[in-house]
């Protein structure tokens, strides 16, 4: 059967074999890929009024000669021709450079419609393009669109090519998007639609057609993710962990705090979708110190003494020596094993540990993200937390199901994430959200200073130090290179160490270099109070939890992301002591200066994810390409953002539907689904 897809460019008319070449340098390999290869805008031919331009408008007139051209020639090829226009009554030049081959056309008296760049002070139209009536008029009062392209291609030939490809295979064109929505929003049809992307015959059509065209881009990646989660829901082979809730209870009233209401509540979310035979796949979000680590720990707790082991995967292995050692503290009256898999234990250790695992000696292990992937076998593995980030993929997901295992996931992130990338990201999630820090917490005074207030600030490291409080201090980021973020952190240490040694304070040194028994040690001096001030490079930027660390601060903060920034403040203001977060910022710098902007006006996370999304955009939000958010041909995450959300309620709503699993009408969209394999399988075996 032929489709748009397979259909070949070169049968599209005037397509041969280089112009294919070309084109697929663009990533275009099919007809039905060029159709889908929208304008990134319009020129507009729209006949003005000259009465009604501005200066250095591009517009479109229509007026009559009234001279013959006059033309200069430079060198060869170069050349300047000018002629008197009379345009809705002005006297106007125009003026072509290097046309001079359509001087025979022109001549006084005729009829002309001309498109240029207006100079209002010396009436004066630069002319880019010019007809002479009785001759084509074709784009005359169009929008004509404009395609992103490369080599010999023009926009001319694109035009052309399109409307061609676009005669030529109309039939073929699909509607993809259920009746139901089609009506409810009133979408022009779906052949209408791309037409109109291409050529709209004004602005309010082509954003008609946009529009729809984005939603239907929105609706099929939102069905991908709701069918997605549907089908795990459904599967019910997950683990139904028989839990004991008194015992959970009894072990959340012997934590040493309170839980705030927000843990409370999404603890009580977790138990519930553990006890569920469903796979339990949970983002959990908050505020750096909002206390997610708790939940998790809750949430281990009931996994393991409900006869199965967890596991906690965290990015560094400073991270996994911490939690490791506040898991132990608050596991050990209750018989918990928890073991460390990193990959510095010895080739001996390693094999201890994976022995104990599979033989159940070992309730919970906490690692780094190899930790799933490799050797590693389970008695019973019933629970996996991922924290700081590291989205737990259908990927790994398979890899444990192969292991004949099929786990409950909880996913905590590090950054609070903006709704829009959430529900686009984690769209296959259920979420919950820590909405509120632990009670007492008072917020972090931040300041943003410049360099030469260095010595005060030396001054402010050493008052917090005579309090008995400690400092971090976060050395410039040289992008790409850890070798220079390294260095630089060397240097600074040796300056505040030579700062501080005489007044008895200790200064340490943490970065990506050393060996992990090195950092480790640093971060437990640190965290034992024997090492006052920390010189550190990033390592240290998420999960570190140091109560009496209350003062942090940022060399060369405009450097570092707003997100960043905001982790990296996370780290203090943990404990009931007033914190402080100091920023040395270049005053020159205009985005820091934003940065800076946003970190002294606000401590929440969530407001700071909001401007720190607005001042990078989408894709370079997680810092990372495998983040989940693709790249929409259309769609712009932060414009769009009220589409994808209709887009998520209407893909929800329709997976639920019974009928949507089996009608005919539907059949297209469930065929894209398995295309895109999310009926793999992975997901139907
Ligand atoms: P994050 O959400 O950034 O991972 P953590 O889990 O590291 O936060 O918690 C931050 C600090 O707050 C830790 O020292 C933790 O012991 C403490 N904490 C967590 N929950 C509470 C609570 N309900 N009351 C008081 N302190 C809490
Ligand atoms: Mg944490």
């Amino acid at each position: 059967m032929l489709d748009l897809y397979t259909a070949k460019l070169t049968d599209i008319r005037g397509v041969t074999e280089k112009k294919r070449e070309e084109l697929q340098e663009l990533g275009l390999h099919s007809v039905g890929q060029l159709i889908e290869y929208y304008p990134f805008r319009y020129e507009d031919y729209t006949l003005r009024d000259l009465a009604e331009v501005k200066d250095g408008d591009k517009i479109t007139v229509r007026g009559q000669l009234a001279s013959n051209p006059q033309m200069q020639m430079y060198g060869r090829s170069k050349s300047r021709m000018l002629c008197k226009v009379i345009i809705d009554n002005f006297f106007v030049t125009a003026v072509w450079f290097n046309q001079h081959y359509l001087k025979d056309k022109l001549a006084a008296g005729a009829e002309i419609v001309l498109t240029g760049k207006w100079d209002q002070k010396r009436l004066q139209l630069t002319v880019s393009e010019a007809e002479v009536s009785g001759q084509g008029g074709s784009k005359i009062g169009t929008l004509q669109p404009v395609y992103s392209i490369t080599g010999t291609l023009t926009q001319k030939w694109m035009r052309k090519t399109v409307k061609q490809a676009l005669t030529q295979y109309a039939g073929l064109i699909q509607e993809v998007l259920p009746r139901s929505l089609v009506d409810k929003y009133g979408f022009m049809p779906r052949r209408a639609a791309i037409g109109m992307i291409h050529e709209p015959g004004d602005l309010e059509q082509g954003q008609q057609a946009r529009r729809r065209m984005v939603y239907e881009e929105l609706f099929l990646f939102q069905l991908k993710m709701q069918a997605y989660r549907a089908i795990t829901h459904d599967r019910a082979d997950g683990v139904a962990h028989p839990l004991n809730l008194p015992d959970v209870r009894a072990f959340v009233r012997a934590l040493p705090f309170t839980l705030t209401e927000s843990q409370k509540k999404v603890v009580a979310e977790i138990l519930h979708d553990l006890q569920e035979p469903f796979c339990m796949n949970r983002l959990l979000q908050g505020d750096v110190g909002a206390g997610k680590t708790v939940v998790a720990a809750v949430a281990l707790y009931a996994v393991v003494k409900a006869g199965y082991q967890g596991a906690l995967m965290v990015p560094t292995e400073i991270l996994a020596e911490q939690h490791k050692r506040s898991l132990d503290k608050l596991f050990a009256p209750y018989g918990v094993q928890v073991a460390l898999l990193t990959g510095s234990l010895t080739d001996r250790q390693r094999r201890d540990v994976l022995g104990s695992l599979q033989m159940g000696l070992v309730d919970v292990v906490v690692g780094t993200h190899a930790l799933i992937q490799e050797d590693v076998l389970f008695r019973q593995l019933g629970l996996v937390v991922t924290d700081e980030q590291h989205r737990f993929g259908v990927q790994q997901r398979s890899i444990l199901r192969k292991k004949g295992m099929n786990p409950d996931v909880l996913t905590m992130t590090a950054t609070p994430i903006p709704r829009t990338l959430a529900i686009t990201a984690f769209g296959d999630m259920d979420v919950s959200t820590l909405r509120e820090l632990p009670k007492g917490r008072k917020p972090i005074k931040t300041y943003a200073v410049t360099h030469d207030m260095l010595p005060r600030v030396l001054g402010f490291i050493e008052k917090a130090a005579a309090a008995g409080r400690q400092t971090y201090v976060i050395c410039p980021l040289i992008e790409e290179s850890e070798k220079l973020d390294v260095q630089n952190a060397i240097d600074v240490h040796v300056q505040l160490q030579q700062h501080f040694a005489p007044h008895g304070y200790v200064t340490g040194l943490l970065h990506g270099r050393m060996t992990a028994a090195e950092k480790d040690e640093v971060m437990r001096d640190f965290s034992e109070n024997r090492v006052h001030i920390l010189v550190s490079t990033t390592v240290i930027e998420v999960g570190v939890d140091v109560p009496n660390a209350t003062l942090m601060i940022v060399y060369d903060a405009h450097r570092f992301g707003l997100s960043q920034l905001h982790q990296l403040r996370g780290r203090v203001g943990r404990g009931e002591h007033q914190s402080f977060c100091i920023l040395i910022a270049d005053p020159k710098n205009e985005v820091g200066k934003e940065r800076m902007k946003a970190m002294t006006s606000t401590g929440d996370g969530f407001e700071i994810a909001r401007r720190d999304l607005e001042l990078r955009g989408p894709g370079d939000f997680f810092g990372t390409k495998q983040s989940g958010v693709p790249d929409f041909r259309l769609a712009d995450l932060l414009k769009d953002f009220e589409i994808m959300e209709m887009a998520r309620d209407d893909a929800a709503d329709l997976v639920r539907d019974p009928e949507f699993w089996t009608a005919a009408a539907y059949l297209p969209l469930r065929q894209f689904l398995q295309r895109e394999h999310i009926f793999d399988s992975d997901v139907l075996d």
